[in-house]
């Protein structure tokens, strides 16, 4: 059994070789036999006739040698007689050689017979002639001679007849041979082609049947189809071809059963946790279209992700609010992602939300959208609130036996109850300095929890800078002296008028200016400036006070820190700064403080001019 392509192939060529050379050899053969056939005719055949027409020949002249003898010369007649008479002998062996036809030899031996009697008769007429006379050899020749001659004669033809009729039948026995050498010829031929071509068709058919097969089962798993298996139709390379594709194929299949396995394994666990996510959590694509949304979403927002996939933010969820915060997150893009506190009505309440929103952008992923999750804060907006209130309440509480306090200490200090001694003065001095924390607090706290409810609006009317800076440092003149610190300020009295709530930017400086004296000794400098300078209101103070440690430069605007001075034992509450920079953000400014131990510190807000 042949086993390689190459093998095949080979063996095919070679039947289609041995296929023309058998062809090339039947007709080689056949041509042989025609040309036997044909030399058979001429030789045989043609010798007879040949020696046949010489005799002929001969005895004509031999009986006209008779002739003359008769009538003219005994002696021309015996020469020619007996020269013809050689010479038909001659042809007579020939022909006795020559014998290939039936009945020929019983021909030429009457010939002979005839021939024969044919000179016994001459000899008579030469005994006689002399004797009987010229008329008898005349009478003699007219009834012997001549019968006899043309008994010989008819022998003669009779040969001659017979080789013709020979030649004839060879002839046509030629012809059929050669028709059927022509007939074996093309019958061997037809069949040789048939057959090659059926061979070749055969042998073509089986090596490309496992490559067709082969390309089949391609084809399919191309088209993902990894199940297909390659049929081995044959043991060559083609088989072995089919063999490793289907090795190949197995690991394919193996690999991809694993890793789809994985990734649904790994999806579902992903897509179990997102929906348990007890906040609502939704992602949209770049249309805003709905891509997931989780239990707790369906349940805030009453909708259910089966009938909300793909389709618009606005259309399922339908808030506006929420929606108005999504698109300016996703086409402000500036920040990855975006916070904001939103309210939203559910079941009769309403729930506070701290809503993020996170912009997803993975070009490998092709994944563009947004991943929103809001956190429900209700409880502690209310706890909030519970807090605020309360220490809206103890302020507000507190204000009034403060008031009295103040008033107290005012006419101690007056003097208008009496004359106090050195030990009084300090005591009502310390209360007068605790008096005054407090009310700072009490103040500050108030207006915190001011600026923070939601009815804190700005009144906002064109202000002169100078005129609010005048009248709050007026208030800190007379501390300032007291503690022998020089406190001024330097504003361009050409400033032009800017937009703001007058009253709350005075608490700022205000602010900033009790806090500048908290933290300054005798001989220090307080110095308050203000200048435009590209469309922004700068409004600075300065001290050259104690400093603020650099680490706590970031953190002073937040609530309730406060800094660890040394050689200072003001306490304070952490809460002016954080106030001063509520307001200022109100006014879309910025606020900030630069800073150096023993050097001083530099307090300075920005304010957009409008
Ligand atoms: P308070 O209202 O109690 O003064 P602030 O929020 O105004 O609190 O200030 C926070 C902290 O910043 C203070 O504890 C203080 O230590 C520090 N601070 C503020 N201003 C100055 C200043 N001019 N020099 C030094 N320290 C300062």
């Amino acid at each position: 059994m042949i086993k390689t392509i190459k093998g095949k192939i080979s063996a095919v060529y070679l039947c289609l070789v041995a296929i023309t050379g058998i062809i090339g050899l039947v007709s080689v053969i056949n041509t042989y036999w025609i040309g036997r056939s044909i030399d058979g005719l001429m030789v045989n055949n043609y010798k007879s006739i040949n020696a046949v027409n010489n005799m002929t020949e001969a005895v004509e002249r031999q009986n006209n040698a008779v002739l003359i003898y008769i009538n003219y010369s005994s002696s021309q007649g015996i020469d020619q007689f007996v020269k013809e008479g050689q010479e038909f002998n001659k042809w007579l062996n020939v022909e006795f050689n020559n014998l290939t036809e039936p009945g020929e030899k019983e021909l030429v031996t009457k010939l002979n017979d005839n021939y024969i009697n044919f000179t016994k008769l001459f000899s008579q007429i030469q005994q006689s002639r002399d004797l009987n006379g010229t008329a008898w050899a005349d009478k003699f020749y007219n009834e012997s001679t001549l019968p006899a001659f043309q008994n010989l004669k008819k022998s003669l033809n009779d040969i001659l007849a017979l080789n013709q009729t020979s030649m004839l039948q060879h002839k046509s026995d030629v012809t059929a041979s050669a028709n059927r050498s022509m007939y074996i010829i093309f019958i061997f031929s037809v069949i040789s082609v048939t057959g090659g071509f059926i061979l070749s068709r055969y042998a073509m058919n089986k090596s490309l049947k496992p490559i067709y097969s082969l390309r089949q089962t391609m084809k399919a798993v191309g088209e993902g189809d990894l199940t297909r298996r390659a049929e081995i139709l044959s043991d060559d390379e083609i088989g072995e071809l089919a063999s490793e594709f289907n090795n190949l194929e197995e690991k394919l299949y193996e690999f991809e059963q694993s890793t789809m396995g994985q990734l649904l394994k790994e999806k579902n666990k992903s897509m179990t946790i997102v929906k348990s996510i007890s906040d609502p959590l939704i992602v949209l694509d770049a249309n805003y279209k709905i891509v997931l949304l989780n239990n707790a979403a369906e349940k805030l927002f009453n909708i259910n992700e089966e009938n909300t996939l793909n389709k618009h933010f606005l259309e399922a969820v339908r808030n506006g609010e929420l929606y108005d915060f999504i698109t300016k997150v996703y086409e402000g893009g500036s920040k990855t992602s975006s916070q904001e506190i939103l309210n939203l009505p559910y079941d009769d309440n309403e729930l506070f939300f701290n809503v993020t929103v996170t912009i997803v952008k993975d070009t490998k992923a092709s994944m563009d959208g947004l991943v929103i999750v809001l956190q429900d804060i209700t409880e502690l907006k209310q706890v909030e609130k519970m807090k605020t209130d309360f220490i809206s309440t103890i302020s507000h509480e507190l204000k009034t036996p403060l008031t009295s306090i103040t008033m107290g200490i005012s006419l101690l200090k007056d003097k208008n109850v009496g004359e106090l001694n050195d030990k009084q003065k300090e005591v009502v001095d310390v209360i007068s300095e605790e008096e005054q924390k407090l009310s700072d607090l009490i103040r500050n706290l108030l207006r915190m929890i001011k600026l923070q409810s939601k009815d804190s609006l700005l009144n906002m009317e064109s202000t002169s800078i100078l005129g609010v800076i005048d009248s709050t440092v007026r208030n800190y003149y007379e501390i300032a002296a007291d503690k022998d610190v020089d406190l001024h300020y330097e504003v361009d009295e050409h400033i032009p008028k800017v937009i703001m709530d007058a009253e709350k930017i005075s608490w700022v400086i205000s602010n900033l200016l009790s806090n500048a004296l908290k933290y300054t000794n005798a001989g220090d400098l307080i110095v308050v400036t203000s200048y435009i300078k590209d469309e922004k209101l700068y409004v600075s103070v300065k001290d050259t006070g104690l400093g603020i440690p650099e680490q706590y430069l970031e953190r002073i605007f937040d609530k309730f820190v406060q800094v660890n001075h040394k050689n200072s034992d003001n306490s304070s509450s952490g809460l002016g700064l954080a106030v001063a920079r509520e307001i200022i953000d109100l006014h879309g400014g910025t606020i900030w403080c630069e800073s150096k131990i023993d050097v001083g510190s530099t307090f300075t807000f920005a304010l957009p001019v409008r």
